[in-house]
């Protein structure tokens, strides 16, 4: 029989190193649970890192993109397919974006963000800000604009012009709008740094900088958006409106797709005709996914649903009461337990022995993102669970 063991030998000997040696080997899923090739099953509290929005195996993700493989593939954007219109419509639509709006299609959170990088470029001001903590991807572009040394240093030098000013405070941004400056970006909450929420009214007053400086406000909700904090995007809790914003992560339920949106008619002119490309991305097959996602959260009110039972998880866990817990961050189903002590990844291993996925983002911060699906239930098995896990991390 293959094992955990023997295919992660294999894995050793085929993958480069990047990720270091993988937890688990993943057989299969259903709903929130997924087995590995032992036949031990999990609640996957973490969804592929917010990826895996209508959990695994559902039946209307399996039907439109099982339909979809048979009509139409791909097509190159030389050409368009319903599948890829609709997607964008729903998108625009979703996101309450204003007359001349508009959508690009890509493959991955990091492309997203490389298009919005070239967006900033058109302002004819190549500087750009972000904030400590910052994370938008590994490419040189999206590299540049992510604030962790240890992914930067060993690159260098990256895109330059890149300024980090302090996540949450309006001081810092309004010394660093500098007239170099094309564009802010920034996280609605940090997702990477630990599920970091910046303080009530930071959006709201980067908006007004931004506004007063004529410098661009990009949000990357590529971790945050579709309806993972109990809105289809984060900004929409601010009340503002962003210049343009980042998604990825959970539009395809898991086949890769991103996009940037560019709000309003001047900002969406910035890019023309052959200024930016790409071949997969908008292809009918994740696009379908996409539609799937979109239309199934909307069916089945999972934004009601996330926004609810993650305020109940975080109520529950809070009511622990427990020594080691100092309190529950971020919104919805983005959610940081974090620790008096730093025995994050002891909590995360302890729990993936007793059949919990959940990540240790940094040495003191769990974080869940489950499926949008999950049930109370669901959530309160893990609860239940917690405060033996967190003793068995310390002993
Ligand atoms: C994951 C993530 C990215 C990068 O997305 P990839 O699909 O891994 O390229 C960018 N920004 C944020 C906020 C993310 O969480």
């Amino acid at each position: 029989m293959t094992t955990n063991g023997d295919l992660l030998g294999r894995y050793g000997h085929a993958l480069l190193g990047v990720f270091g040696t993988p937890a688990l080997v993943v057989d299969r899923g259903e709903g929130c649970y997924v087995w590995d090739v032992d036949g031990k099953r999990y609640l996957d509290l973490l969804a592929g890192i917010a990826v895996n929005a209508l959990g695994h195996n559902h039946p209307e993700l399996v039907g439109a993109v099982s339909k979809q493989v048979g009509e139409v593939v791909h097509v190159s954007n030389f050409f368009t397919t319903r599948a890829q219109i609709g997607l964008a419509e729903a998108l625009l639509r979703a996101a309450g974006a204003p007359d001349g709006s508009r959508v690009f299609f890509t493959n991955s959170g990091t492309e997203s963000m490389e298009a919005a990088i070239k967006l900033a470029r058109r302002t004819g001001r190549p500087g750009l800000i972000a904030a400590h903590g910052a994370f938008h991807g590994r490419s040189t572009g999206a590299l540049a604009l992510t604030a962790k040394a240890a992914y930067r240093e060993p690159f260098e030098p990256l895109l330059p012009g890149v300024t980090h000013i302090p996540y949450g405070d309006p001081a810092a941004l309004a010394a660093a709008l500098t007239p170099e400056v094309g564009a802010v970006v920034l996280e609605p909450i940090q997702g990477e740094a630990g599920v970091i929420e910046p303080p009530p009214g930071y959006l709201q007053r980067v908006r007004e900088l931004t506004r007063d400086a004529g410098v661009l406000m990009i949000v990357d909700e590529v971790q945050t958006g579709i309806g993972r904090t109990g809105d289809w995007f984060a900004f929409e809790g601010a009340g503002i409106v962003p210049d343009a914003i980042t998604i990825a992560k959970g539009l395809g339920g898991g086949v890769p797709i991103g996009a940037l949106m560019t709000f309003g008619p001047e900002v969406s002119g910035l890019l023309q005709p052959g200024m930016h490309g790409t071949t997969f991305g908008g292809n009918p097959l994740a696009c379908a996914a996409g539609l799937a996602v979109m239309a199934t959260i909307t069916r089945d009110g999972l934004l009601e649903h996330s926004a609810r039972v993650g305020e109940e998880f975080a109520d529950a866990v809070r009511a622990l009461d427990h020594p080691l817990i100092s309190g529950v961050r971020g919104r919805g189903l983005l959610r940081g337990i974090t620790l008096t002590e730093p025995v994050a990844p002891t909590a995360a291993a302890r729990a993936r022995e007793a059949g919990f996925i959940v990540n240790p983002v940094a040495p003191d911060v769990l974080r869940l993102a489950p499926p949008l699906i999950i049930t109370g239930a669901e959530l309160t098995t893990f609860v239940d669970a917690l405060p033996g896990l967190l003793d068995a991390a310390t002993s």
